[in-house]
């Protein structure tokens, strides 16, 4: 048999790939800050040298791209070297010694971080959504190996053509499901936006094509009137002594507006906001005496009118909205903020207001907020079992931080919610996310799977590791059952297992055996 090696035959161009490219996208990088990029780039080049994606692209590109998205970003320089390197070891041929040398920990914690991510599958079981992505956050341990799996994979999407059609749909539900809910949590809209319409396309073909044509018809409808009107409020503005501002527009996505649609009865009529104006002023001050020029000058649409300054939504999200009546037969959403809101409404999580303000492992216990359960103790999560009372000591003081960012009544309902939520995320040899609570077993797995699975459970392997079934498991284990049809439970299991289900399953089992006997 003859054995093709896809090696690429003449140098490909590089013009539009130089590492100067990415460096111009840094806010004012310092020499060591380039050298430093110059030098991961030239890593990455050999460390992928010769091989291929399947786009016929030389692998580097994925790399390449990648970084880029982190330097659009602002990450900082060893994001964006992780960026670089994140696939140089799976990948690769570069080892974590390498990494370590050149780069140092930082760099490597990263990367081995992306890596560790990427074992985790979304199969598409609804009840593992959730905990795949409370998973997700608390395995990234820092906000910064999330983001440069987000930028990772919003490449991996950009070129998903040429993926075979399973893996298209498998990849596509997994990011419209896991990876943009995160992205859009962490508030990054610049990232959310993207990978939610590329999704969509795969996941819901049909529903992507009639959207698509809805949003170009609205855009065409609306676009002179939007022109026309954002004239008029330059002229108003500038009347009424507002000097500092910038208006443009923005176009929503073809994901987001059908979202919209399925919320509001289904009535495409209801939308308004396909294009919506922006305008963009110097102040706090500022943003409210606009509205107030806007009101006086298009009536409002009553209901419409909303305050995220006031209050923010969850993710932090600020801004006025209101949607007016144009005087020429059209209705149009009008968005108010700073500079400063808007960098937070785009970058979020990534945004320097937070990441420079708390550091990134503050943004992560930040993030972590949004999902419903607030996650303790991420730094040292995959440790021993954390006491209520410390963790609760330990929110509290990182409360005095983060009282400018969260509302302290969302702090105690985080508190009542999850305070005896303890919980561990084990996954599957397919790579779904079973969560369970600190202490679990490699028993209390297998009846947190299916109840069948636990009563035939004859052995498990963790980290393919056979181990006996009282083996506590940790976070981030990987458990495989193994079964054989005349096993069953028996009284001792009980001792096995710390789960109540699992002790509820194996008392059933027990009393029916009883009943039968006599
Ligand atoms: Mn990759």
């Amino acid at each position: 048999m003859i054995r093709i090696l896809h090696l690429h035959p003449i140098p490909f161009t590089m013009d539009s790939m130089s590492p100067d490219d990415l460096i111009t996208l840094l806010d004012s990088p310092t020499e060591t800050d380039r050298a430093a990029i110059k030098k991961a780039y030239a890593f990455a080049l050999k460390a992928h040298e010769r091989q291929m994606r399947r786009s016929g692209d030389p692998y580097f590109v994925h790399v390449f791209e990648t970084a880029k998205t982190l330097a659009k970003l602002k990450m900082d320089i060893p994001t964006i070297i992780a960026g670089f390197l994140h696939d140089s070891i799976e990948d690769g041929v570069a080892t974590e010694e390498e990494i370590k040398k050149e780069f140092g920990d930082e760099v490597l914690f990263l990367v081995n971080g992306v890596t560790k991510l990427g074992k985790v599958k979304y199969q598409g079981a609804e009840r593992y959504v959730e905990s795949l992505r409370k998973f997700l956050v608390a395995t990234a341990r820092d906000i910064r190996v999330l983001i440069i799996k987000l930028a990772d994979r919003l490449h991996n999407m950009r070129t998903l053509e040429f993926l075979p059609k399973e893996k298209q749909k498998r990849i596509a539900l997994e990011t419209l499901e896991v990876y943009a809910p995160l992205a859009y949590r962490l508030s990054i809209r610049l990232l959310s936006r993207e990978l939610e319409d590329l999704s969509f396309k795969y996941v819901y073909p049909t529903e992507f094509k009639k959207f698509s044509e809805i949003v170009k018809v609205k855009e065409e409808e609306t676009l002179p009137k939007l022109e026309k009107f954002i004239k008029s409020v330059k002229k108003e503005l500038a009347e009424h002594g507002i000097l500092n501002f910038k208006i443009d527009y923005r176009q929503k996505g073809i994901y987001s507006t059908y979202k919209k649609w399925k919320n509001h009865e289904e009535d495409i009529g209801q939308i308004y906001d396909v294009l919506a104006t922006r305008i963009y002023v110097s102040s706090l001050e500022d943003c409210y005496k606009t509205l107030g020029i806007i009101h006086a000058n298009w009536r409002p649409l009553p209901g419409r009118i909303k305050d995220y300054i006031a209050s923010p939504k969850p993710n932090g999200y600020k801004s006025l909205h209101t949607t007016v009546f144009t005087g020429d037969g059209s209705v149009i959403e009008v968005q108010i903020r700073t500079p400063e809101m808007h960098e937070v409404a785009e970058y979020g999580a990534a945004s320097h207001e937070n990441y420079k303000k708390f550091g990134s492992q503050k943004v992560l216990n930040y993030a972590s907020n949004w999902f419903d359960q607030f996650l303790p103790k991420i730094s040292d999560f995959s440790q021993e079992k954390t006491s209520a009372t410390k963790w609760v000591h330990d929110i509290a003081k990182s409360q005095e931080n983060m009282n400018t960012i969260m509302e302290k009544s969302s702090f105690i309902e985080d508190l009542k919610s999850d305070f005896f939520n303890e919980r561990i995320f084990v996954l599957t040899p397919k790579g779904d996310v079973v969560d369970l609570p600190v202490g679990a077993t490699a028993l209390d797995f297998a009846f947190a799977i299916h109840s069948k699975l636990g009563e035939h459970t004859n052995g498990a392997k963790i980290n393919n590791k056979m181990v006996s079934l009282d083996k506590i498991l940790k976070n981030g284990d990987i458990a495989e059952i193994l079964t054989r049809e005349n096993s069953k439970p028996s009284a001792k299991w009980l001792e096995l297992v710390k789960t109540n289900m699992a002790k509820r399953h194996i008392t059933n089992y027990l009393e029916k055996q009883k009943k039968k006997r006599i």
